[in-house]
Parts: C-alpha cells; structure tokens; sequence
C-alpha cells in the first residue's frame, strides 16, 4: 500500500488517537481503511474495522525515537542486509 521497501507502526488503542487536521480515507477491502493527509497525501495510518486499535506510520509521529519496538513481523518478507535488532522476537508472519 506504501511502495516502500519496509513500513513501520505503532499501534496505540484507537480511543487514544486523535486527528487533527483534514484526512482522507480509502478502504483496501471492505474491513480495512488507511488513513492519508487530503493535503498531501501522506500515508497516516490504518485500521482494521471492529478492532479497538490503530497502527500509525512511524515516520509520521513527532518523537519516533521515544517509543521502543517490540515485534517485527511479516519478517518471512524482509530483504536480505535489511537488518532487525537480533534482541527482539521475529513473526515470519502475522504478529502475535
Ligand atoms: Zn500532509
């Protein structure tokens, strides 16, 4: 959905969030939506319908170095020399 090599996100309970600021959504089925600036359509972030969270592009949030990750996934995916911290546990798939 982003054409890039690999995306990012933080995940925060949905009634956590709030937008400022117009966006516009597109839905990529009928239970998914993503979330874009209608100014200049960067990508915001995504939600799976009936799911009390939302997963925010990291490159999108003002302090990305104050949050810690915690569970890369769709690893089965990631391009050889694309390196993950060796600390952390790897999802080839689907996260936990
Ligand atoms: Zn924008």
């Amino acid at each position: 959905m982003s054409g890039a090599l690999a995306m990012t996100w933080a995940t925060f309970p949905a009634d956590a969030v709030t937008v400022v600021g117009a966006t516009q959504d597109d839905a990529s089925s009928p239970e998914v939506r993503w979330t874009r600036c209608a100014v200049c359509g960067s990508l915001l972030f995504w939600r799976r319908l009936g799911r009390d969270t939302v997963d925010i592009a990291f490159g999108t949030i003002d302090h990305p170095g104050d949050l810690v990750p915690s569970n890369p996934i769709w690893t089965s995916h990631r391009v050889a020399r694309f390196m993950l911290d060796p600390e952390l546990p790897e999802f080839p798939e689907r996260g936990a």
